[in-house]
């Protein structure tokens, strides 16, 4: 049945009261607690003067406090916008701005990062009440983690204690004031490789039908442990994590940043059974040398996502780390979570080759709720349906699809057609049994001379060169042909390699109208990449478009 958010949490303090809900280092909070907890701090939220529709910002890592804040925010008939926690100042003023949010929580001492600190400089004045630089915020809560706090700005707990004094608050709506299951939940910023981050409206359904139809592609059963560090702003560690979890009656293991040790100590100390990682996370973990001494006999599940890896390393986790449920998945903000998920009996040549299967009109597709997505391809330019096989634009439709862009109706009319269907600007195709292989983004195409270029394709022919680290092709406009392929390479330390060596290259392997113009060597370190590490090609063209032939 389709519910808010925090009637879930409700019906779930009902069905499992006493079972585990977050387990830390430092404690365990059951479902009943953590609804216990909400209740208080969305009273608070209700007394601070939060109404229906206003929205809630959340700089918050994976502490045990973002859960019941988050469901708090949705009791009070609020909007969550968990932001990026690791965002710089420049980063945090756009989405603060982009966003208009009413309250901001924070927290101090986390990381080395001053989130008040750069608050001063984005609004100054924030914290005497009189500030125009962010007009609609009215109010900062913060959490500390170090003890400190500063004068003058509530803490979480005041917010709960606000809650003890004022109890009932939050119950005490009108039903035209109440949000349902089709409105807004949470306004979850994308990750911004392909331009500004884009504030998706995610309905407080969706994020329930992705995490339920992500734990059915596993054999879920009672008592299962997700251990993640990736954080709760982003589908990956809120919809696969905890909301998968919760669906389920199981618990998150949630830790407050990456660290190989610390995955497998956590594993071994609250017997995880499932952890979710990138792949480079998953290579870190059995790189590690404590692999061989922690008892890791509980882990009965990997979920991997956001980039594809190789067969040895699936495995190698099988071997290595005894696990036999392996799922890869594909997924964007846009669609509430995972389009697209292996199944744990799929091979693992399916596992490293394509990012799932998907419904096609008329066939099943995800177990549970993700059945009910379709997915097609599309013609890039024209946006017309292409048959199976042919590459294109991805696109689906279905109940998780986000309601739009906040504040951004070009953005949303561009991704969100009249019939429905959300363009994920990933390119790929489907195979004759229903597997999407991804091959690149459609933003990241360009037109050299008429002729459409894949990056890809490129960047692969560039890879060959044992001199190449990385290599990455954009577009750059030019005046003759509208826009020029040029080659940006990291080089590898101690090999000798050319720009003219690479475009003889190129010329050997690729068509004309493909070869790179110009090839320019950047340092690794000097790549544009967003918090979470995606390097961002339209800043590297731009970075390159600047610098003489
Ligand atoms: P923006 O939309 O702001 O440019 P973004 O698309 O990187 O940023 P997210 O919604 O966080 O923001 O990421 C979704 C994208 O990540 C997908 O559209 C796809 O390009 C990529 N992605 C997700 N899963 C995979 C995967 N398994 N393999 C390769 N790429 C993936
Ligand atoms: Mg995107």
């Amino acid at each position: 049945t389709p519910m808010t958010l925090h009637e879930r949490l409700a019906r779930c303090a009902e069905e499992f009261a006493d079972r585990p809900m977050v387990i830390t280092d430092d404690r365990t909070v059951t479902y009943a607690d953590i609804a216990a907890w909400t209740e208080r701090l969305a009273d608070g939220l209700v007394a601070l003067g939060v109404r229906p529709g206003d929205r809630v910002g959340l700089v918050m890592a994976n502490y045990v406090e973002f859960v019941p804040l988050k469901f708090a925010i949705s009791r009070a008939g609020a909007v969550a916008i968990p932001f990026n926690y690791l965002y710089r100042t420049d980063e945090l003023r756009y989405v603060l701005e982009q966003s208009q949010c009413t309250l901001l929580i924070t927290m101090t001492g986390f990381a080395g990062l001053d989130h008040l600190g750069m608050l001063d400089e984005i609004a100054p004045g924030w914290d005497g009440g009189e500030q125009t630089a962010l007009p609609e915020l009215r109010g900062v809560v913060t959490l500390s983690t170090d003890g400190r706090s500063r004068e003058g700005v509530g803490s979480v707990e005041d917010l709960e204690q606000l809650g003890r004094e004022h109890p009932g608050g939050s119950a005490d709506r009108g039903a035209d004031q109440t949000p349902g299951p089709d409105d807004v939940a949470d306004i979850l910023y994308t990750s911004g490789t392909t331009g500004s981050p884009k504030g998706v409206l995610i309905t407080h359904d969706a994020s329930q039908r992705t995490g339920y139809a992500s734990a059915l592609t596993r054999a879920f059963e009672d008592g299962r442990r997700i251990l993640f560090s990736l954080p709760c702003y982003h589908m990956f560690g809120y919809v696969e994590g905890l909301m998968a979890a919760m669906m389920v009656g199981g618990a998150i293991v949630p830790q407050t940043a990456f660290d190989p040790g610390r995955y497998l100590e956590g594993i071994e100390r609250h017997r995880a059974t499932d952890i979710l990682c990138v792949p480079t996370m998953t290579v870190a973990l059995l790189e590690h040398p404590d692999l061989a001494t922690r008892d890791l006999s509980s882990l009965r599940a990997i979920l991997s996502g956001a980039a594809p890896a190789p067969v040895w390393l699936w495995e190698k986790v099988r071997d290595t780390l005894g696990v036999d449920e392996i799922v890869t998945g594909y997924g964007m903000t846009e669609q509430g979570g995972a389009m697209t998920l292996t199944l744990p009996e799929d091979p693992f040549e399916r596992l490293a080759g394509t990012v799932g299967r998907v419904k096609l009109a008329g066939s099943a597709g995800l177990p549970g709720t993700g059945d009910l997505t379709e997915y097609r391809t599309i013609d890039v330019l024209t946006g017309d349906p292409l048959p199976i096989g042919e590459e294109g634009e991805l696109a689906a439709r279905g109940p998780t699809n986000m309601l739009g862009f906040w504040r951004k109706p070009e953005e949303t009319a561009a991704a969100l057609d009249d019939e429905g269907w959300v363009r994920s600007g990933d390119l790929g195709y489907v195979t004759g049994d229903r597997y999407v292989v991804l091959t690149g983004r459609s933003k990241e195409l360009y037109k050299s001379g008429g002729e459409l270029v894949m990056p890809k394709e490129v960047e692969e022919v560039l890879s060959r060169h044992p001199g190449v680290s990385q290599a990455f092709a954009v577009g750059v406009a030019d005046e003759r042909w509208g826009e020029i392929g040029v080659a940006c390479v990291v080089a590898k330390p101690g090999v000798e390699v050319t720009g003219d060596e690479l475009i003889a290259l190129c010329r050997e392997q690729l068509a004309r109208f493909k070869v790179p113009r110009r090839v320019v060597f950047v340092e690794a370190t000097d790549l544009p990449t967003t918090p979470t590490g995606k390097v961002q090609k339209y800043k590297l063209a731009r970075m390159v478009a600047s610098e003489e032939p």
